[in-house]
């Protein structure tokens, strides 16, 4: 107790407390020789105080202890004891006590109702927290926007869509909707269940809106992938001189992560750094992600490094960073560094570190990492280390074992299981095992034209052109739509996209020309285009122009012509890139001498010198 109370203002109190005898505390004012101490009443007011206080530090224990104060000086009738100890024990995620303290009370107030919800809610409690909800309105108590919000908030975490809906209708029926709380809580529930256009809608309703409402928009805004609008958002907040807070960065650093936005990154750290936000862990995850996903893995690593204070979170961003920028030697290392500061790794941390292994076809490393999971950390690998294994074997060659694995799984495969099999089978040209993974794939993604490409390809390396004839007459008969190709590149904080063969950029006649340019001289270095990578029932000459125009292409040569000549061109693309663009990409590397960095949407690929970091896999 006296460690716990040194550096506390009720230090004094509790001192007092324990000084005093049973029957001075029931017999106010308390005497001891012949001095007042304390009366009853200031002596139930320090002992509250320090509940509150324990309940603040989530320090159960020495919460306890002035529980069994209470209990011992008979002081659990009070109405106002019973709530402060309701929270105690909410707080510190000991439900089954608050409900206990709850139940025991004679004179329920509104205050006790409204705490427990609020404890139901902070465990993820939902049914409990809907239900007490429904009993509190069956027995006539008020209902406060506290409780209300208390509740959307659990049915956010828990996507409940039709419970928010009923939800939203009492609002309206009792005039809370435009309430602060209520209306972040709706604006929350809405856009965790998908409804981001309702989300905005609640906000744009709010008379008055806090810096939590503003960052809860932003966040809808991101978990919906609508990024552009996150950042709009932000700075509109900006405009209306609306308070930064930690998850307003944290949104705007994501949403320049999936856009690849790095200029707009580097500003915000620069924010971060003048106001002082670095400390907070979650603007640090951001910052080292941003750098990461923008393809600056030296900046990540620069970010992750100046962090004051490391959790698992941040140890997980950085061991991801890696992984995605195929540098699983520097990941095995952070991997093993986090345990040595004895942080545990965890679900997260090995999903990393096996797709580190993966980029790089580390299969015994990858093998080693699977086991662990289990015989050192007793973690049950799930669907994704399942994936990440499938694709280490697939990607070394070991098709059948990939085969055997799914056979084997606790769980039925999914889609990018089978997809990634495919795609090691067209490295590996396994046609048997590539039929049984499309069979699969057409059942589970029928409207995915990629998975056709891919067994047309397969049949095509292998020289079965009746076969490939059938596949594509297959992709013709089942509408499976390729989705086009799109890449974007920003070029002094604008973001140019380009679709495959694209006409309505303003400069793009210029682009072309200089494209072919780029063609002439890379034809000399003999780059002749990879043309069984696309599957277009068109002749040969039609379907090497097609190559020829494909979205990175346009978007790298844009680059080429607006970016200093030193400066790396980063590049952005929504499918992989295909075999042809990669080896374009790998001369153009050499040829310019830049350094090319593309993401697609499975990996980064740092081209340089005429080769490229993913070592051919992807
Ligand atoms: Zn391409
Ligand atoms: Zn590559």
């Amino acid at each position: 107790m006296n460690t716990f109370c040194r550096n506390h203002k009720s230090y004094a109190a509790i001192r007092t407390i324990s000084s005093i005898s049973v029957a001075a505390a029931l017999d106010p004012p308390f005497q001891e020789h012949g001095r007042v101490l304390v009366t009853r009443s200031s002596f139930i007011q320090n002992l509250q105080t320090l509940v509150i206080n324990c309940a603040d530090q989530r320090r159960i224990r020495q919460g306890q202890s002035c529980h069994a104060q209470i209990l011992h000086f008979r002081l659990q009738s009070d109405a106002i004891t019973s709530n402060i100890l309701i929270n105690l024990y909410s707080k510190c995620g000991r439900i089954e006590y608050a409900v206990k303290v709850f139940d025991e009370m004679r004179v329920k107030t509104d205050v006790s109702w409204n705490t427990l919800i609020g404890g139901y809610t902070r465990i993820g409690g939902s049914n409990e927290s809907l239900n007490l909800f429904i009993k509190m309105l069956r027995e006539g108590n008020g209902i406060t926007e506290f409780a209300l919000s208390s509740v959307l908030c659990v049915c956010a975490s828990k996507i409940l869509s039709f419970e928010s809906l009923q939800l939203h209708a009492f609002a309206i029926k009792t005039s809370m909707e435009s309430n602060a709380f209520v209306g972040t809580a709706l604006l929350d529930v809405y856009a965790k269940c998908g409804f981001v256009g309702d989300a905005s809608k609640a906000f744009e309703s709010l008379p008055e809106k806090n810096d939590v409402t503003w960052s809860s928009m932003m966040a809808g805004f991101v978990q919906n992938e609508r990024h552009e609008e996150a950042l709009k958002l932000f700075l509109t907040a900006q405009r209306n001189t609306v308070e930064i807070n930690a998850y307003s960065i944290s949104s705007f650093l994501s949403a320049c992560a999936a856009l690849a936005a790095l200029i707009e990154g580097k500003q915000m750290h620069g924010v971060v750094f003048k106001i002082g936000f670095g400390a907070n862990q979650f603007v640090a995850a951001s910052l080292v992600d941003v750098y990461a996903k923008c393809g600056s893995i030296k900046d990540s690593y620069a970010a992750f490094c100046t962090a004051d204070e490391k959790n698992v979170v941040l140890w997980n961003t950085m061991v991801s960073g890696f992984a995605r920028h195929a540098r699983p030697f520097e990941a095995m290392i952070l991997f093993e560094k986090m345990q040595q500061m004895l942080y545990k790794p965890n679900e997260v941390t090995y999903v990393s570190i096996l797709s580190a292994c993966a980029h790089m076809g580390l299969s015994e490393k990858g093998r080693k990492y699977f086991n662990m999971m289990e015989t050192e950390h007793n973690l049950s690998p799930n669907v994704f280390h399942y994936a990440c294994m499938v694709d280490i074997l697939g990607r070394t060659g070991r098709i059948d074992e990939a085969r055997d694995l799914i056979a084997t799984m606790p769980f039925d495969a999914t889609a990018s299981i089978w997809g990634s099999l495919l795609a090691s089978c067209r490295v590996y040209g396994n046609v048997e095992v590539a039929e049984v993974a499309a069979r699969e794939l057409f059942e589970m993604e029928p409207n995915n034209a990629g998975n056709h490409v891919l067994l047309s390809n397969i049949y095509a390396a292998n020289r079965r052109w009746e076969d490939v004839a059938s596949a594509r007459k297959l992709l013709k008969e089942s509408e499976a739509k390729k989705e086009r190709g799109k890449s974007w590149i920003e070029i002094k904080d604008k973001v140019h996209s380009f679709m495959v063969g694209e006409r309505a950029h303003p400069r793009i006649n210029e682009i072309y020309s200089r494209l072919d340019g780029l063609f002439e001289e890379m034809a000399e270095l003999g780059f002749k285009g990879e043309i069984e990578h696309d599957l277009h029932d068109v002749d040969e000459s039609y379907k090497r122009e097609l190559l020829k125009h494909h979205s990175e292409k346009l978007a790298f040569t844009f680059g080429l012509m607006c970016l200093p000549s030193c400066a790396p061109v980063r590049i952005m693309k929504n499918l992989r890139i295909c075999g042809d663009c990669h080896e374009f990409m790998k001369i153009a590397s050499a040829l310019t001498g830049r350094e090319i960095v593309v993401r697609d949407n499975n990996r980064f690929h740092h081209f340089r010198d005429g080769r490229c970091s993913c070592g051919e896999f992807w």
